[in-house]
């Protein structure tokens, strides 16, 4: 089980980006991105092979924008024709709910399909990108570790303890060996 990136609860749109990461895969098939579109309450509907290249070819855009947001560059007209066309993949409506306060929500009028889902997190990464978390949207900064996380501070670098620990454990790695080769 791997621990969530900071802001992956607040975004499906980075949860999304983050289920391909460089030792696996959360959406290496249709039974595997059912389990992840479920934990995330996004669908119920195990995706077809067609749902489930949509849904990947979703994930390389958001990426792509979330890269382009981190580096500072405009990112590559296709990924914003994807996301902009998923975003229109189902209609939905901007609704006022009210429970512990004032809240935005987007209610599909079919819920629970793929065409719901992939609008939903399309329309989720819309809402981060051009807002106030996408400017808080980095790119882990541990070797071998490829997820974006939202740095809520400062000084944060990583997307989870396990990297900070990596990084570290690899840096006193090389501090060892330094001192090893300068004693003998
Ligand atoms: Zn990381």
């Amino acid at each position: 089980m791997v621990t969530a990136a900071p802001g992956e609860d607040r975004s499906p749109a980075l949860a999304l980006v983050n289920t391909r990461r460089v030792e696996a895969d959360d959406l290496v098939s249709p039974g595997a991105a059912a389990d992840w579109l479920r934990e995330r309450g996004l669908a119920a509907e195990v995706p077809d092979a067609a749902s489930l290249s949509r849904l990947t070819e979703l994930r390389a855009a958001v990426r792509e924008l979330l890269a382009a947001l981190a580096e500072d560059r405009t990112p590559a007209a296709t990924a914003l024709e994807t996301v902009n066309a998923e975003a229109r993949a189902d209609t939905a409506a901007l609704t006022l709910t009210w429970a512990d306060g004032p809240a935005r929500e987007w209610h599909s009028s079919r819920p629970g399909g793929l065409d719901a889902a992939v609008g939903a997190v399309a329309r989720d990464a819309i809402e981060v990108v051009s807002g106030e978390l996408g400017a808080m949207v980095r790119a882990c900064e541990a070797h071998g570790c490829i997820r974006y996380y939202v740095r809520e501070h400062a000084r944060r670098r990583w997307c989870s303890t396990t990297c900070g620990d990596r990084v570290r454990a690899a840096r006193h790695q090389r501090l060892v060996v330094e001192q090893r080769g300068g004693g003998g």
